[in-house]
């Protein structure tokens, strides 16, 4: 089993570098994952032998780059139980976000209307429902969190009534882990005659999606967060609903006729995709997608909770305040020491994890805290990793305490 495991780590060029001249420990996978030579060689081979502008050429090298655009989207399409003319490319999770509230939702609601979230969101799952409920005179609810941050179901059921429009929220938080019964809540809000939309930023590509199967009528996600290049991402709606969605940005490739004075667009989802799109952004995600498949997302699943556990086990042993766990994520303190200092001191030996409000200001009022410190492995990370970070915690303890 550890054999696979460490034939899998090899394929991640970066993680054999050094950080501050100490072997590096990875453990920011949250914000942003490693790449395997698979995705850097898929890039690299677009750009060797197949780059040309898509849609565009009557040429077979246009038509070749076209072909790879459109076979990553299918590719997407398979990975999330969805069909190819359900995924909008994006520039990421937040854009896709932000194109299914203003696209859709900010044309949907009214005063009176719900927009239900939790206070465990993502900025990027919050602020544009801020902005949406502005614009429209919705209000937004929040659902109840138990001591663990999940959402606590019979306290959902009080607050999904039918003024609620939309459920908004992250399959799994970015800072606690959790993952959240979104089958369950995504089941009450139809119940009411809501829509779902799931930001699944933490999940995709740590644990399999079905995207009917949870029941989402938007599903947004980040390539760079699953092993892709930055600056891609996706947006999966439901057929219908993308029919109904209007487009956020407005010009070439989008169109259908124009005229002086009008135009008409092109079916979803090309009618989202305007102007010259990240074409190699979308090969390394569908080249992301063979891998991580390749190894199986169950087994992903269970490598990086284990990596995850043995890190809440390790950093509370040395001494340190464990929030949540979930995932490979761990957030925690010690007691008495900035995060931002605890991240610096990591920092000079060779472990990169991440400390502030990770973008979750409401979560950390809900925890009670200022900031904190998060570790997050990936299934690539190993229990030298986690052997790393909880000496490093210790030593750092011991440095800001004067006992060394
Ligand atoms: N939602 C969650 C849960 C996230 O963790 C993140 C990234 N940290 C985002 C949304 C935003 O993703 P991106 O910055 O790739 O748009």
């Amino acid at each position: 089993m550890d054999k696979k495991w460490n034939k899998i780590r090899q394929d991640f060029p970066l993680l054999a570098e050094k950080m501050n001249g100490e072997p590096l420990a990875y453990l920011d996978n949250a914000a942003t994952s490693q790449k395997p030579r698979a995705v850097i060689a898929a890039i690299k081979d677009f750009y060797e032998k197949e780059n040309a502008n898509i849609y565009r050429g009557t040429y077979a090298l246009s038509q070749a780059a076209t072909a790879a655009y459109e076979s990553a989207r299918k590719k997407l399409a398979a990975f999330i139980g969805a069909e190819a003319d359900e995924i909008v490319f994006t520039k990421g999770t937040t854009s896709a976000i932000n194109l299914a509230a203003f696209g859709y939702f900010r044309w949907q609601l009214g005063p009176g209307d719900e927009i239900a979230l939790t206070a465990a969101e993502h900025h990027s799952n919050l602020i544009p429902w801020q902005q949406v409920a502005k614009a429209t005179g919705a209000k937004l609810v929040f659902l109840p969190l138990d001591k663990k941050g999940a959402v606590d179901l019979a306290g959902a059921e009080k607050v999904l009534t039918s003024r609620v429009r939309l459920l908004a929220l992250a399959q799994v938080d970015n800072v606690l882990g959790t993952e959240q019964p979104v089958k369950e809540l995504a089941a009450m809000a139809k119940k009411q005659g809501a829509l779902v939309l799931i930001d699944g930023a933490q999940a995709a590509g740590h644990l399999p999606v079905d995207v009917k199967e949870l029941g989402s009528d938007f599903y947004a996600f980040s390539g760079h967060k699953m092993l892709a290049q930055t600056g891609i991402g996706v947006l999966y709606g439901r057929r219908e609903l993308l029919e109904q969605t209007r487009p956020l940005e407005f010009g070439g490739e989008m169109i259908r006729e124009v005229s002086l004075t009008d135009a008409s667009f092109k079916p979803a989802p090309q009618k989202f995709e305007a102007g010259s799109q990240n074409v190699s952004g979308a090969i390394s995600l569908g080249a992301a997608v063979d891998y991580l498949t390749g190894i199986g997302l169950e087994a992903i699943r269970d490598r990086e909770a284990s990596l995850g556990r043995q890190m809440a086990q390790g950093l509370e042993a040395a001494g340190a305040t464990v929030y949540g766990y979930g995932g490979g994520i761990v957030a925690f303190n010690l007691p008495g020491i900035h995060p931002h200092d605890l991240a610096t001191a990591l920092d000079a030996q060779g472990i990169a994890i991440r400390a502030g409000q990770h973008c979750a200001q409401p979560l950390m009022d809900w925890l009670g805290v200022s900031a904190v410190a998060r570790a997050s492995a990936a299934f690539y990370n190993d229990e030298s990793d986690v052997r790393a970070l909880v000496q490093g915690v210790s030593a750092a303890k011991e440095f800001f305490n004067g006992t060394r």
